[in-house]
């Protein structure tokens, strides 16, 4: 069931969350937000992990650091965030099927925020995938119900593409992560989401000051963008190379370095195997709903084109680890390839880096280095020169 929270006024600005409360057993918990004014809401749960889904308007958190992290009752743990301009969340990931037996708001009152209540109740894995299932065909009801209007002609088949004019090459820079997404967190609680956002932001400047390149960046602050929407960009932009940018965590402090990651079915081995898989989980971790998410891609030009790519993803990988060796320490394999999402659109090179380990202290401190990134992302700008120089001398006739 859904539980849309309607409310007739709202004042102007911001609502705060101020507080979060779990209770009771593993039968039946309670979730209580305590929120600074009363807000609209919707409440829904998601399969595959099980998840529960509440959806707000701008919601500022301001919460205790680390809250959401310890299990109570059927609660695992829950997070959140904006997930778009506009829209905040809070996915909490419970620990088998539960039914939101209800949800309601309590206005606030003088001296006293707004309270969100949300009641789950455990239940079977085949009573969640009936409730599961009626809700989204209330939902199709309700979108059709909404639509009588005469439909919008269907978008063209074809993106037409438009010649660069400026014979700049498009670089897309794809800091991971973002948003109500942390990524990897280091001990000391340093983000990967915010790592890797300062380090794109450095590489774009470098990328820029050649006179050379237009960057395009997926986001440029602190927000959740799904895994379809990166490599949406990539595509649109038609970008001439696709660059994601990670720094992930590993059990054990002694792995550090730079790897470079492109795309293979198969994963080159079961540590790229691994990260693909769980760098994979940022859309499951927004608390998108994966079975809606899904675009089927089945043309076979598409297939050809992808080898194409990979092909000079792979080129641009060699060149960038030929650049960066001598600069600073890489993983005893630098080059791997695994099924990363992000790296799935089908006409653009692309390549995902993981600039080190944030579960190592010292990779922590170079990562965190100004120095360090500007050092690491002008080796990077001068890869892509060499990179781009080599393709211009290959495919000229
Ligand atoms: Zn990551």
């Amino acid at each position: 069931m859904i539980f849309i929270g309607l409310q007739p006024s709202l004042a102007a600005g911001d609502a705060v969350a101020t507080g979060t409360r779990v209770g009771g057993d593993e039968n039946r918990t309670r979730f209580v937000a305590d929120i600074s004014k009363t807000v609209n809401y919707s409440v829904y749960v998601l399969p595959d992990p099980y998840r529960v889904v509440i959806d707000l308007p701008n919601v500022t958190f301001d919460l205790p650091p680390g809250i959401g992290q310890k299990v109570r009752g059927l609660v695992s743990q829950y997070r959140y965030g904006q997930v778009e301009e506009g829209k905040s969340r809070i996915v909490i990931d419970t620990q088998g099927p539960v039914l939101i037996e209800k949800s309601f708001l309590v206005d606030p009152q003088p001296g006293q925020p707004a309270r969100l209540v949300v009641d789950l109740v455990k239940t079977t894995e085949k009573a969640f995938v009936k409730s599961y299932n009626s809700e989204q065909a209330k939902l199709q009801q309700d979108i059709a119900a909404l639509s009588a209007e005469p439909l919008a002609p269907p978008a063209a088949e074809k993106k037409i593409i438009l010649p660069n004019k400026r014979g700049k090459k498009i670089i897309v820079l794809d800091p991971g992560h973002g948003g109500i997404d942390p990524g990897a967190i280091s001990r000391a609680g340093t983000k990967e989401k915010d790592v890797v956002l300062s380090f794109a932001s450095v590489l774009r400047k470098a990328l820029l000051a050649t006179g050379k390149y237009e960057v395009v960046m997926t986001r440029s602050d602190d927000r959740f963008i799904s895994l379809r929407n990166r490599v949406t960009v990539a595509r649109d932009k038609n970008a001439d190379l696709f660059l994601a940018i990670h720094a992930d965590t590993v059990r054990g402090k002694d792995a550090r370095g730079v790897t470079l990651y492109t795309l293979s079915e198969k994963a080159s081995d079961a540590e790229a195997e691994a990260l693909a898989k769980r760098e994979n989980r940022a859309d499951i971790i927004g608390g998108l709903d994966l079975e809606a998410e899904t675009e089927e891609i089945t043309d076979i030009l598409i297939d050809l084109a992808q080898r194409e790519s990979k092909n000079h993803a792979m080129f641009f990988s060699k060149k960038a680890v030929s650049h960066l060796k001598p600069l600073t320490l890489m993983t005893g394999k630098p080059l791997r390839s695994a099924g990363f999402m992000v790296l799935k659109a089908p006409d653009v090179p692309s390549v995902l880096l993981e600039l080190g380990f944030l579960s190592s202290e010292s990779d922590e401190k170079l990562l965190t280095s100004a120095a360090w990134q500007t050092k690491i992302a002008k080796a990077f700008a001068t890869a892509m020169d060499a990179y781009f120089a080599t393709e211009l001398a290959s495919t000229a006739n």
